[in-house]
């Protein structure tokens, strides 16, 4: 009896991967997925089934919100059952952040979703693309004992998988892109497609996929630098609605210990305020109490964002403020690892 293929389904959002030279203004702009997929004939070599849905405008990933994001995980929530693996198509710029909401918006998620793209588009003699697109759906169509090896939101390029809520962006014309600082590589594609299976992801198989689409965006990120100033800071934890900030410290945490700082901290906790202590390093840690300019936060309440990433912390919090968790229990969960964003 032959084996039935695997089903594979193409989400293309946009990116560069997709995108042609404006013939009047030499910029790079969306082109539609047709002529994306005529690029490609080898993709007709793949031992898989591929089929693809487009979004109805593709989108440079810079326009990327969390509207899109509910969109994304709407179309892979509808096409489930029917198909074994996601592969989507995404722009560079905000893909560590998708990658990482649809990481907690996918609860139980049982199958891989492999994000993808590309620095040069499709069409180009040097591209990077065509093996970007046909490794990840090889790992998405990866199966052991007749179920998908990968399960879990991650996102291949130049030869790397990496888990999608550990990833950051950090080049703009390197063909490796990506890096994932504090989390291994799942897969390293060479003469064979090596997968580190003790790092991938195990979900609850018993439970059903939920997928949660409330985001709250009622969100800031402050980077801490030497001199920010009161006024601005003020301005930031004064804004109506805001909800909780993101606060990119120093090293393992640290921050000035100058009263009028840790006072205005306190203060916005104490009305309700939920503060994220998030590192600026790439690599490593938050140890609040390690150096005594972390012991203030550890002291009046500071969310402890260990070693998630800032894109991670982002989705996360959005995430969470969208469940509406109670105010005692917010710090705790937020804390814990829920998709394996954080030691
Ligand atoms: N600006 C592009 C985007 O993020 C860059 C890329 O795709 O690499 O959509």
């Amino acid at each position: 009896m032959t084996k039935p293929k695997i089903n594979i389904l193409l989400i293309y959002t946009g990116g560069t991967i997709g995108m042609v030279k404006d013939f009047k203004t030499g910029a790079l702009k969306s082109f539609n997925f047709k002529n994306l997929l005529d690029q490609i004939p080898e993709l007709q070599l793949l031992d898989c089934n591929i089929d693809t849905v487009s979004f109805k405008n593709p989108i440079d990933s810079s326009n990327m919100n969390p509207k899109y994001w509910v969109q994304i995980a709407e179309i892979i929530e509808t096409h489930y059952k029917t198909f074994d693996g996601f592969v989507v198509l995404h722009g560079s710029d905000t893909m560590s952040y998708s990658a990482s909401a649809l990481s907690f918006m996918l609860e139980n998620l049982a199958k891989p979703v492999v994000f993808t793209g590309s620095q040069l588009p499709i069409g180009d003699l040097r591209t990077d693309a065509k093996e970007n697109l046909i490794t990840s759906i090889q790992v998405a169509s990866m199966q052991y004992k007749g179920r998908p090896l990968i399960k879990e939101v991650c996102l291949y390029f130049e030869y790397k998988l990496y888990r999608g809520n550990r990833t950051t962006k950090l080049n703009a014309e390197h063909f490796q892109a990506f890096a994932s600082f504090n989390y291994p590589d799942l897969a390293e594609s060479g003469v064979h497609l090596k997968i580190n299976q003790k790092y991938l992801f195990k979900p609850n198989l018993r439970k059903k996929l939920k997928v949660n689409k409330n985001l709250d965006e009622n969100i800031a990120v402050v980077k801490l630098f030497p001199g920010i100033s009161i006024s601005i800071l003020e301005s930031i934890f004064n804004t109506p609605n805001l909800k909780a900030v993101i606060l990119e410290t120093y090293g393992s945490g640290n921050c000035s210990t100058e009263k009028w700082f840790i006072n205005l901290l306190k203060e916005s906790i104490s009305k309700g305020l939920h503060i994220i202590n998030v590192t600026q390093c790439s690599g490593g840690s938050v140890v609040m109490g390690h150096y005594e300019t972390s012991s203030a936060l550890k002291k009046i309440g500071v969310i402890s964002g260990k070693d998630i990433t800032t894109e991670a912390a982002v989705a996360k919090l959005m995430y969470f403020l969208g469940q509406n968790i109670s105010g005692n229990t917010f710090k705790t969960k937020y804390e814990t690892s829920l998709r394996g964003e954080m030691i």
